[in-house]
Parts: C-alpha cells; sequence; structure tokens
C-alpha cells in the first residue's frame, strides 16, 4: 500500500469539459474562464470581484502591483509559509519582512509584525496555514492601525470559513491558489478577491500584457486592437483549457471539500490521546484542510522515515523563509524555526478514505510503541 500526500481528484466533468474546449480550438482566456470566475464568486457567495489568473502566485504579484509596492518598499510577512509568497513580493522589488508565527497554529505573529514596522512598511500578507483564516481578524485591525494594506495568501484556504463567512467573502485582497494539489485545481490556477475598484482594473489590465479593458473583449470572444497601455502587464491570465477543469471541480466541490474534511477528523479523533504528538490550536469547524499539520516534539525525523518505509508519504510545511540564502534575516524567529523541527504533515486529499487514515494512525502508534 503506497499513500501518497496530496493530490488532486478529478472526475468525468473535468475530462468532458476540457475535450469540449480542444473541440471548439479557443483556447486562450475566454467564455470558459469567464464562466469559471462567475462560478466561484457564486460559490463563495461573495460581493468581491473575482479575477482569474494563471497560478496563486501570480495573484500574489499582480496584487502587490495593484497596489503600487515596489523598491524601497516593505511587506511583512510570516516565515512559515511557501516561498511563492517570498517569491512575489521580491518580484515588485519590495523587500520581504519575515515575521515569527504563534507557535500553536503557524499564524503571523501581530506582536512580532509590529516589531518590524518601519516607515518603508507597505503592506502585510497573512497567511492562512494549514487553511485556518480565524485569526485574519487582527491583522485586518493591526493594519488598520497602522495604515497598512492587507493581502490574505488563501492559497490553503479555498472553502474554509472565517468568523463571519467565506474566506474571500470580506477583507482587503484575498488570493486564491488553485494548483495541482489545492483544495480545488485548475492544473495551475489562481484568483484575486477584492472589492477596491483600482486594484480591479489594474489586476484585470495587467493579467492580460496591460492591455486596457481587454477582459470584456475576451470574454465574448474578441479581443482589442486599438488600445492604450500604461503599466507594466504580464501573461499571467487563466486560459479556457485551466478553466475547464476548474468549472469540473466546482460541479463536485462539496464531496472535494467534505472529504478533505471528513479526513482531518478522523486523524484528530485518533491522534488526540497519542501524547507523543500534537494537534495544532486550529478552528478546526471552521476550516476545510489542504494539508493536515501535527507536531512531533521528539523523533519526528525518525517517524517520517518508518512511515515512508510503510508506504506513507509525509512532508513538512515549511522550511522557514527566513533562513534562506535569499531572504536571511539578521535575527533570528525561535518560534518559525522550532515549527520546522516539530512540523509533520501527514497525507490528505479527497481520494484518501477514513480507511487510509485509520492506517497512517495505526503505524504511527506503532512507531512510539
Ligand atoms: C500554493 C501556494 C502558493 C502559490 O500558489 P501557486 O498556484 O502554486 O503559484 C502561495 N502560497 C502558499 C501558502 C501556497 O501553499
Amino acid at each position: 500500500m503506497s499513500i501518497r500526500l496530496s493530490k488532486c481528484s478529478l472526475g468525468e466533468t473535468e475530462r468532458k469539459n476540457v475535450l469540449s474546449v480542444l473541440d471548439n480550438e479557443y483556447l486562450g482566456m475566454g467564455r470558459e474562464v469567464k464562466l469559471f470566475e462567475e462560478e466561484v464568486k457564486r460559490f463563495l457567495q461573495t460581493d468581491h470581484e473575482v479575477i482569474s489568473c494563471n497560478t496563486g502566485t501570480s495573484a500574489l504579484h499582480l496584487s502587490l502591483l495593484a497596489l503600487d509596492i515596489g523598491p524601497g518598499d516593505e511587506v511583512l510577512v510570516p516565515s512559515i509559509t511557501f516561498v511563492a509568497s517570498y517569491q512575489a513580493i521580491s518580484a515588485t522589488g519590495a523587500h520581504p519582512v519575515s515575521c515569527d508565527i504563534l507557535p500553536d497554529c503557524g499564524f503571523i505573529d501581530v506582536d512580532d509584525a509590529k516589531k518590524r514596522l518601519t516607515k518603508k512598511t507597505k503592506a502585510i500578507m497573512s497567511v492562512h496555514y494549514a487553511s485556518d483564516a480565524s485569526r485574519q481578524e487582527d491583522v485586518n485591525s493591526f493594519a488598520t492601525k497602522h495604515g497598512l494594506r492587507v493581502i490574505e495568501d488563501a492559497a490553503h484556504s479555498f472553502g474554509s470559513r472565517t468568523q463571519s463567512g467565506m474566506v474571500g467573502q470580506s477583507g482587503d485582497i484575498i488570493c486564491f491558489s488553485f494548483d495541482g494539489i489545492k483544495n480545488i485545481t485548475c492544473g495551475e490556477g489562481g484568483a484575486i478577491l477584492t472589492k477596491d475598484p483600482l486594484v480591479v482594473e489594474r489586476v484585470k489590465d495587467a493579467r492580460l500584457l496591460g492591455v486596457e479593458k481587454d477582459t470584456d473583449k475576451r470574454f465574448s470572444g474578441s479581443r482589442s486592437w486599438d488600445f492604450d497601455v500604461r503599466r507594466q502587464g504580464f501573461r499571467y491570465h487563466m486560459s479556457n483549457i485551466m478553466a475547464a477543469i476548474g468549472l469540473g471541480q466546482m460541479k463536485q466541490v462539496d464531496r472535494l471539500l467534505d472529504q478533505r474534511r471528513k479526513n482531518m477528523f478522523s486523524y484528530i479523533d485518533e491522534l488526540k490521546a497519542l501524547n507523543e504528538v500534537v494537534i495544532l490550536d486550529l478552528d478546526f469547524d471552521k476550516l476545510t484542510p489542504h494539508i493536515f499539520v501535527i507536531k512531533v516534539p521528539n523523533q519526528r525525523d525518525q517517524l517520517r522515515t518508518y512511515l515512508e518505509k510503510r508506504g506513507i508519504e509525509t512532508g513538512i510545511h515549511y522550511f522557514p523563509n527566513h533562513l534562506l540564502s535569499k531572504y536571511k534575516t539578521s535575527y533570528s524567529l525561535s518560534k518559525a524555526e522550532n515549527w520546522h523541527k516539530e512540523a509533520l504533515t501527514l497525507p490528505i486529499h479527497p481520494d484518501l478514505s477514513i480507511e487510509d487514515t485509520h492506517h497512517v494512525v495505526s503505524s504511527i502508534k506503532a512507531f512510539f510503541t
């Protein structure tokens, strides 16, 4: 038996949708992309605009650029995140300022972030680590108090709920990822959600080489021939092929998200009595897990090797970004560093069964006895 750490789960609809795009021979950004954006907006029941793009990383990059963040600016970001958050910031020329995390949940520590404020700080990028957005309010009030813009790296939290609703219903700018292993996938893909009309306009234009107001034309199967370009743009748009996969995923979104939650609760039920592992302090009732992380204070690496030998793939989310050569800090962040020593990610995906989670847990128990 072999159990993968993460994977996508595709159905017949995704295959049919992709074939129909291939049959139509309109592969770029058109009708399917428009439908996918509408479908995401409907599912999240949000008044924010939904603007798709080709990756979660480009969603973050476009958001920062729309805020005119660039050289000389600083953006606060937790050290424990996928390096994509950092690359998106440094791609603008701005400096990602590493902050420590809360030791029980991995969310950015606002008190630590406060120490790192300077005149150059323009924004804070919070990360919904392990899909938990329950502490986002603390970041929002911190940002309001210090005049910062907020970008939520919500790559993990599609389908999670906040105190007041779904992730993506409120907040300044929210970025999702639809890469191959996220809660839903487009193959690769991302989206920016915001109510700010200037950000909406800039992001829409910048995803299509800065060609002004091209989106509506593309969505009706046409394109601009006379146009102006005022700002830097990119080829960051979503294609109809990607959107076709995403539309198929949205057809089975309840199953995809429910199975992730069921597996999470099965792990929690069975692991909470085990003294050798620590369950994170997350708002499990509200979240839909992209990853399921536990802490193993002793013998984490030995446990990993043991599970690997039994065909169970695990992960470590994440290597602290402030220790990477490109982003090396002069200060240490003890909680982030400790996190990397103790964190262990167990397999979770929609094709993992409850029996699979039992197998993973009994293997963990076998290791410790
Ligand atoms: C996946 C991920 C991203 C980037 O998304 P891509 O679609 O892979 O570019 C950004 N931040 C975090 C925390 C992620 O997990």
